[in-house]
């Protein structure tokens, strides 16, 4: 905890990419919840980042600059970056790439849909989207809502799905180019929910081990979906590896209603320290 007892979250989305709250309704949230800090994480994106400074200054929380890379991986591998300078130039230009990347990447599917005999048009697909960011899951609601399918879930079984015939994969990192990137803007890159990897615990350790040489800093071993096992298993894989134990909620808003914005274990937030180490990994 903080000082005066307060904990943090290092993970939560906003309306610049897929989560329901805007960063000033993040920020207030965080202050209601009393959190000493909190980590904005969105997907690709540093849009939320200087809204989100002016409320946290206002309201008294920490901000913690932060983001989500989707990294390219046979499994799920989410890349965090913390504490990185959010104005740095090279950053900022290959994340500009990604987001242009998936624009043009949703008028091509939806192309890809039309030839495969579904009327659907791209503004229909914009018009499911809450936020910013558009993808795959407002192109499943847009079929949801011209009844071509029941659930989201047919929607990527039949069309969207990875490989499936109106995919197309998005740019995304590799490994080492991530860690590369939140370095070089200062940050420290950080595995998120390691189980997404989808790797036997020493095959993780090995993989683990491999990007600690290239700059890897720290490991999600809190998280709201980790079971107790697993936190135990990555806490003693960070320690090992020397990397920092950090946490977060994945809070997202409406999309993820079981899951609160600072509660990530025993129904409580992350102690500060987390955050400290952090700071203290930034000039590794
Ligand atoms: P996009 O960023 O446009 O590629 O969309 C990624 C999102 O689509 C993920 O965050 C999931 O919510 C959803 N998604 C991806 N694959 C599947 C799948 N096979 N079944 C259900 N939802 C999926
Ligand atoms: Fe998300
Ligand atoms: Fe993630
Ligand atoms: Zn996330």
């Amino acid at each position: 905890m903080a000082i005066d007892g307060r904990g943090i979250d290092l993970h939560a989305h906003t309306t610049a990419s897929d989560g329901s709250l805007s960063p000033v309704e993040l920020i207030e949230l965080a202050a209601e919840k009393k959190l000493a800090a909190l980590g904005v994480t969105d997907h690709d994106t540093l849009a939320a980042l200087p809204e989100a400074a002016a409320a946290a200054q206002r309201c008294g929380v920490e901000l913690v600059p932060g983001i989500e890379l989707n990294v390219e991986h046979p499994g799920r591998f989410h890349l965090l970056g913390y504490l990185f300078r959010p104005d740095d130039a090279g950053f900022n230009a290959r994340l500009r790439y990604l987001q242009d990347f998936r624009a043009s990447r949703n008028v091509r599917m939806v192309d890809r849909m039309q030839q495969y005999g579904l009327p659907i048009s791209l503004a229909e697909v914009e018009a499911e989207a809450g936020g910013d960011m558009i993808g795959r899951p407002h192109m499943a609601l847009a079929l949801i809502r011209k009844g071509i399918v029941q659930t989201v879930q047919e929607a990527f079984d039949r069309f969207l799905a990875d490989g499936g015939p109106c995919d197309i994969p998005k740019e995304k990192v590799t490994p080492a180019e991530g860690i590369r990137l939140i370095r070089d803007a200062g940050g420290v890159p950080v595995v998120a929910h390691p189980v997404t990897l989808g790797l036997e615990a020493d095959k993780l350790e090995v993989e683990l081990r491999s990007l600690r040489e290239t700059g890897l800093g720290g490991l999600e071993c809190y998280y709201s979906q980790h079971t107790p096992e697993q936190e135990g298993m990555f806490l003693e894989l960070a320690r090992k590896l020397d990397l920092v134990p950090t946490g977060g909620s994945d809070f997202h808003g409406a999309s993820k209603p079981h899951v609160h914005l600072g509660v990530v274990r025993n129904n409580g937030p992350v102690d500060y320290r987390a955050l400290d180490e952090l700071k203290r990994a930034c000039t590794e």
